[in-house]
């Protein structure tokens, strides 16, 4: 690993931006599509545009003070909300305060006077992946970020699909069932408002709490010391390892259920891989036969034998490495 992040004095990078409500991170990116030095600071988004924008120079500034700027051959940005196609205005950024449409290209571009791209931060994820990731061997999949919600993005041929207002890929929005939970967004059923993270966590305690018997015996239970409030994800997930059956069935339903998501989406658009990414896709192996098991019993006959479901390989760099290499 040592070895690996060590950079040459000549070598050319990239500065690497992953824009979140609460955190910017921010990366030296070689243009093999290793991160050889990272920052973070608050991102201050309940501070409005500007102080958004001034967090993100700052993690530039202290990058470029400490690395030979004439080597830097520019800035890559991923941000949360809409990103525009045709100017580098980030539209409505859920939880950012007093926020419709910034240039915030435009502003580091002045600041900076440097090559610099934006795209949305699930599009980066799905570039990383393509460019640098499990995506190498495939010319087109389709990219899940499996988190608080569902995002993703679509490779075709290669490259980020955008659509004409950079909004393509929201696959947390395939409803599943017409009548069901209602999402964020206004529609009913929405994948994100079953398998994000806060429901799967909620659902666990919900099921917990029913459990009339003496429960200090269950894996959950222990594994959070009593306090329902701990539980998470990756409590779930290490529950299921060890044999936990309510874990290994909610877990097993995700699954299923994003099967059921990704094979509407996979029959539009005629793409028979998906990489699953993000916080949530840590996950045992099982949940992913439950995906394919899922898709399998879904798709239309031609996509049946041709199925791949990846685990993403970058973990949480894959937003700095992506944004990277809109510039590279
Ligand atoms: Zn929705």
């Amino acid at each position: 690993m040592e070895e690996k992040a060590k950079m040459k004095l000549n070598q050319k990078f990239a500065i690497g931006i992953d824009l979140g409500a609460t955190t910017v991170k921010a990366g030296i990116v070689s243009t093999t599509g290793i991160v050889v030095d990272q920052i973070s600071a608050d991102a201050k988004a309940n501070h409005g545009p500007s102080a958004v924008i001034q967090q993100i120079s700052f993690v530039i500034q202290e990058l470029l003070g400490k690395h030979k700027n004439s080597n830097c051959i520019g800035i890559g940005i991923g941000a949360p909300g809409m990103v525009s196609a045709v100017d580098s205005f980030v539209h409505h950024p859920p939880n950012f305060t007093d926020w419709s449409r910034v240039d915030v290209g435009g502003e580091i571009r002045k600041k900076f006077k440097l090559h610099v791209e934006i795209e949305n931060d699930a599009n980066c994820a799905a570039v990383a992946e393509a460019r640098f990731g499990v995506g190498v061997e495939f010319k087109n999949f389709l990219f899940v970020i499996w988190g608080t919600g569902v995002g993703g993005g679509i490779i075709l041929n290669r490259k980020i699909f955008r659509g004409p207002n950079g909004g393509a890929g929201e696959i947390g929005h395939v409803s599943i069932d017409y009548n069901g939970r209602l999402c964020n967004c206004g529609n009913y059923g929405c994948i994100e408002s079953y398998i994000g993270q806060r429901y799967l966590s909620q659902r666990t305690k919900e099921i917990l709490r029913n459990i009339p018997a003496d429960r200090t015996d269950n894996h959950l239970y222990k594994l959070v010391g009593g306090n329902l409030n701990k539980i998470e994800p990756s409590i779930i997930s290490q529950a299921a390892e060890l044999g936990d059956p309510i874990a290994i069935s909610i877990l097993e339903e995700a699954g299923t259920l994003l099967g059921a998501a990704l094979a509407s989406t996979m029959n539009v658009i005629d793409v028979s891989v998906v990489v699953i990414g993000g916080g949530v896709s840590a996950v045992p192996a099982f949940v992913y036969d439950a995906v394919i098991k899922s898709l399998r019993s879904r798709v239309l006959k031609p996509h049946k034998d041709n199925i791949h479901v990846l685990r993403a390989k970058l973990g949480n760099t894959a937003g700095i490495i992506g944004s990277a290499s809109l510039v590279m």
